[in-house]
């Protein structure tokens, strides 16, 4: 789960990390609002930040300065509402503008291959580091945090003078990278990113603060977050997946297609693999989980369904605390409010198995066949795919 800057920064400055005071407005006179108080305060100019999950808001048009209250005002009008990438501006930030000297990137991420925590670090800050990884690898400095000690001074002071920043700014660069570390363990992010992490001149001297921040949360970690969950944007994410989750399903869109509805991950898995064995393309994983009932079956259904691509439709249930009956009675219900028909093939085994087969075979849909075997049911399921292609 990416979270918004404003909600990242939250979380930088719970670990004692250097971010200028900022305001979230909705409302353009919210927005002024903030930068009134901003310029009262002593600001020269505050800077109006476009929040959405996408990358490159500055580019895009997403990040401007203002030197008014006025002019704050007619920036928060352009940008909220604005169009990025695909998604609409709802909330701005506001902040006193930094008098930035120089700009670097610095990162925590998950490096799985390694298994360790890697910090990462660049010269080239403020631009997007995908664009310096391409065309200047060597500009982008790396390391690993011990697994079990973590990120120690040794390692910190190795970025700080491997990036330039080891004569003056080596104490604050430690404590900002030690407190980047913290915030990954702390929250069970997979990502952690300040760009930039600038040098700025202030009243008080020239020193480092984290200007823009990114961090995305381990989706299986969010369990033991309700503080973090509560931190979800519903409105950026897709439907889809927001529908799943709130039925409890686990959904994966793919590129094939053959819708799945299977029970289990693990089944699920072999579903899919089965599928392509014999040439064909899975639409998505989906695992409607154990003991699934009636109206889970219809919303995972419709989730199917809502994907154009799907051609063919395959049911895998292994009944054990999930109830055969109850699956093929959730099945038929669901084909009856079906808008779109598309031919399914049903595999039920375990649990109330022979009441489910009566239930599919009462049901006399012409579309529905059922299927003695996994084999047989990814054979029919393929057949079906393969022929409303070439029907179509
Ligand atoms: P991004 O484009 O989505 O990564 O948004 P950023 O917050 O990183 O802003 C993009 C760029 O705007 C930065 O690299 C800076 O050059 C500039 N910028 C952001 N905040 C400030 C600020 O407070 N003062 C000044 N002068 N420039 C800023
Ligand atoms: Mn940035």
């Amino acid at each position: 789960m990416k979270l918004q800057e404003y909600h990242a920064k939250r979380l930088l400055l719970a670990q004692g990390l250097p971010v200028p005071d900022y305001s979230v407005a909705q409302t353009v006179a919210e927005a002024k609002a903030a930068a009134t108080t901003y310029f009262a305060a002593g600001a020269d100019r505050v800077v109006i930040k476009a929040q959405v999950l996408v990358g490159g808001r500055g580019k895009a048009g997403g990040v401007k300065l203002a030197a008014t209250a006025q002019e704050a005002e007619q920036v928060a009008a352009r940008i909220l509402g604005m169009d990025i990438k695909g998604t609409t501006v709802r909330r701005v930030l506001v902040a006193p503008a930094a008098d930035i000297v120089a700009e670097y990137y610095l990162a925590c991420v998950l490096d799985r291959a390694a298994r360790k925590v890697m910090l990462m670090g660049s010269a080239e800050g403020g631009v997007e580091i995908e664009v310096v990884a391409a065309e200047r690898p060597d500009a982008i400095k790396q390391l690993h945090a011990h697994p079990l000690l973590g990120l120690l001074d040794h390692h910190a002071r190795r970025m700080a003078f491997a990036l330039g920043l080891g004569s003056t700014h080596l104490r604050e660069f430690v404590t900002i990278a030690k407190g980047l570390y913290a915030t990954m363990i702390v929250n069970d992010a997979d990502l952690v990113e300040i760009n930039p992490l600038a040098i700025v001149n202030t009243p008080s001297g020239v020193e480092l603060q984290c200007l823009d921040a990114k961090v995305t949360i381990d989706d299986s970690a969010l369990d033991r977050h309700s503080e973090l969950e509560a931190m979800r944007d519903i409105a950026e994410e897709d439907p889809v997946d927001v529908e799943a989750r709130e039925q409890g399903l686990s959904f994966i869109r793919l590129e094939g297609n053959i819708g799945c509805m299977v029970n289990g991950a693990g089944l699920a898995m072999t579903t899919m693999d089965l599928i392509k064995r014999a040439g064909g393309e899975p639409a998505n994983f989906l695992d409607i989980g154990g003991g699934a009932k009636h109206d889970k079956v219809a919303a995972a259904m419709a989730l199917i369904l809502a994907d154009t691509h799907v051609k063919a439709i395959l049911v895998n249930i292994f009944g054990g605390i999930a109830r055969g009956d109850e699956v093929a009675h959730g099945l038929v219900d669901a084909r009856r409010m079906q808008e779109r028909h598309v031919p399914m093939v049903v595999r039920i085994v375990g649990t109330n198995a022979d009441e489910a087969a009566r239930i599919l075979s009462e049901a006399g849909d012409p579309d529905l066949q059922t299927a003695a075997s996994l084999d047989d049911a990814v054979e029919k399921a393929v057949a079906a795919a393969t022929a409303a292609v070439v029907a179509a």
